[in-house]
This record gives C-alpha cells, sequence and structure tokens, in this order.
C-alpha cells in the first residue's frame, strides 16, 4: 500500500511511473528510487540494491522499560536531531536486517530521544527481538520519519479527536504532546482503548496530563468487561463515535488495528469530518495470506 516504504529499490534503466514514488522523499527520487510494492512490471527491468547509507541512520538505544508484561517503551538517540511530524514512524532494522515499522511517541521537540512502544506479538520476529535481545548501549539501523497521519498547527481552534488501541496510542501521544506544547486552543479529546485494564500502560501519566491542560480529556476504554477505576467500558472506537455524532470541523486520528482504523474512518466521514482530515495509521502485519504456520 506504499505506507511502510521498507520495500524500497532502485531503478538502473527504466522511467519509474510517478505513483511507485508516492510520498518518498526528494532525494531518494532523485537517485531513482521507488517503492517496489507500487510497481507493476509488464516487462523486464533491471534493479540496483537499496544502499543502505542512503535509506538507514544509526541511533543507540539508551533506555528500555517495560512498561507491561507486552508492552516495551523504547528510547533511542539517533546519530543526528530527527525532523519529524508529530504523528509519523520510523523503521526500524534487527541485527538479521528484519524491518518494521514503530510510531514515535514524543514530541518532535524531543529530536534526540525518540520514544517507542512495542507490542510483544506472540511468535513476531522483531517485537520479541526488540524485547529479549537488543542491549542498552547497542547501535540500531533506522529509517524515515515517514507516514501521512500527522498533526499541524495550522489551526490551533479546530478540535482533535484522537482514537487508538494497543500501541495505536504511541502516534497519539506524540500528538497530543506537540498540540499542547504549540498551545493548541481547541479541544483535545483522546479514547484509548484495550481489552483489560494493564494494557492501559500510559493511564497515570494522561490522568496527570488531563488534570493540569484545560482543553485536554482522556477516557480509557476497556472492551474485556470489567470496569476499573473511572475507565468507560466498551471499544474505544464505538464509545468515541457514540459520544461524538457531529464531527464537522474536527480533525481526527485513528490508529492500531487496521481493521478497526478502517471502519472508524468512514463512520467518522458519515459524522461529518472532512476526508482530508481524518488521519489514519493502521498497524498492518506483514502479509502471511501466503504463509503455512511453522
Ligand atoms: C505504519 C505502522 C506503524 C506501526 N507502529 C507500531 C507501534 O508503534 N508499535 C507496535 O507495537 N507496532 C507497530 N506497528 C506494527 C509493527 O510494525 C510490527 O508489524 C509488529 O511489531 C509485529 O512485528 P513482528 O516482527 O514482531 O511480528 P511478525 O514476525 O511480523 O509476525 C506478526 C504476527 O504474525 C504471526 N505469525 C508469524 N509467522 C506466522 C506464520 N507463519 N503464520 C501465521 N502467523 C504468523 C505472529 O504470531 C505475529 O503475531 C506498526 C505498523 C505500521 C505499518
Amino acid at each position: 500500500m506504499g505506507t511502510c516504504q521498507t520495500c524500497l529499490l532502485r531503478a538502473d534503466d527504466f522511467d519509474i511511473p510517478a505513483g511507485a514514488r508516492t510520498g518518498l522523499p526528494k532525494n531518494l527520487i532523485v537517485q531513482n528510487y521507488f517503492l517496489a510494492c507500487l510497481l507493476y512490471p509488464d516487462s523486464d527491468l533491471k534493479l540496483s540494491q537499496a544502499k543502505t547509507s542512503d535509506l538507514f541512520r544509526e541511533a543507540i538505544v539508551i533506555e528500555k522499560n517495560k512498561l507491561t508484561d507486552s508492552v516495551l517503551q523504547l528510547f533511542l538517540e539517533p546519530s543526528e536531531p530527527l525532523d519529524f511530524f508529530a504523528g509519523q514512524f520510523i523503521n526500524l532494522k534487527s541485527a538479521n536486517d528484519l524491518v518494521r515499522s514503530y510510531s514515535l511517541a514524543c514530541n518532535p521537540a524531543d529530536s534526540k530521544r525518540l520514544e517507542l512502544h512495542v507490542k510483544l506479538m506472540r511468535n513476531g520476529q522483531m517485537s520479541n527481538w526488540l524485547f529479549n535481545e537488543l542491549q542498552v548501549g547497542e547501535t540500531v539501523e533506522f529509517q524515515g520519519a515517514t507516514g501521512n497521519s500527522f498533526y499541524n498547527e495550522v489551526n490551533l481552534d479546530q478540535p482533535l479527536l484522537l482514537i487508538g488501541t494497543g500501541t495505536g496510542l504511541a502516534p497519539l501521544l506524540s500528538i497530543v504532546r506537540y498540540a499542547i506544547s504549540q498551545g493548541h486552543r481547541g479541544e483535545i479529546i483522546l479514547y484509548h482503548g484495550t481489552r483489560y485494564s494493564y494494557g492501559l500502560y500510559q493511564n497515570k501519566l494522561l490522568i496527570e496530563m488531563a488534570n493540569t491542560v484545560d482543553n485536554f480529556s482522556y477516557f480509557a476504554c476497556l472492551s474485556g468487561g470489567v470496569e476499573f477505576n473511572g475507565t468507560l467500558l466498551g471499544r474505544a472506537n464505538e464509545l468515541a463515535m457514540q459520544r461524538h455524532k457531529d464531527l464537522t470541523g474536527w480533525q481526527v486520528f485513528v490508529c492500531g488495528e487496521p481493521l478497526m482504523v478502517k471502519d472508524t474512518q468512514q463512520r467518522a466521514y458519515l459524522a461529518g469530518a472532512n476526508l482530508d482530515e481524518i488521519h489514519v495509521d493502521p498497524f498492518n502485519l506483514r502479509d502471511l495470506r501466503r504463509r503455512r504456520r511453522k
């Protein structure tokens, strides 16, 4: 779909259709890079390997915190400050060359201390490596930042509705932090959904933020049926849509589980939000449809 940009290749001797360069930065376009997932060849093509130094830069792991049994908070110090927009993600490479996308949870002002939230997936190759093998002090390579779902401070009075499930909270937290630091005046309303209370991995921080910032509200939503200290019962997107029936003039951000993201995008549109003001970030996993489970 051209989202994560992990399939970049270089063309040697053919004209690349514009569609296969969608969203690439200029420095890669001039070097004939394109996204393999968006190119449908009708003849043989001559390709060059992507040069690691064109795509990846280095960062040192400076802190690792297990926020719960299945969520890791990772802090990276890039070799140079990283320019990014609140809501974007990076592509992280493992020691054995796996590449996966992770959203930045920090304020873009923290360009030398990048924060990621990683969910441990059962049998997931990258998340298990990040949890169990990567050590503080080691160097990792990353690509980006990239992604089209981000906040810009064009209209500080516009209300913002943010809905995320699981570690889909990460990019939303970056947006909330940045919007507040820019003096956003419109309402900022965040719904974070998980199944059980232990999945509310930034509950304390978000409650504190909501208590100190007048125009910021936070709703923790539990879909597993057991209430806990002021949480709402139900799916985050369902609750948000029930409580905000008219989204005319709102900016909406939806991140996390892909089916939830798609459904909420449609419902936000039907509730009156402009399509170009509904920003979505589905955490698509690798396409495993043609793979056999080992
Ligand atoms: C734009 C974007 C942003 C993202 N941001 C974040 C983020 O901030 N935080 C976050 O935690 N994740 C994020 N993700 C998801 C992340 O990129 C990874 O997909 C995720 O961490 C899983 O990677 P993995 O290598 O651990 O799992 P993989 O090895 O890719 O496996 C994925 C799942 O498939 C299952 N599986 C593996 N092999 C098979 C098989 N042969 N048959 C059937 N099932 C199998 C595994 O059990 C696992 O549950 C994002 C994704 C995108 C696209």
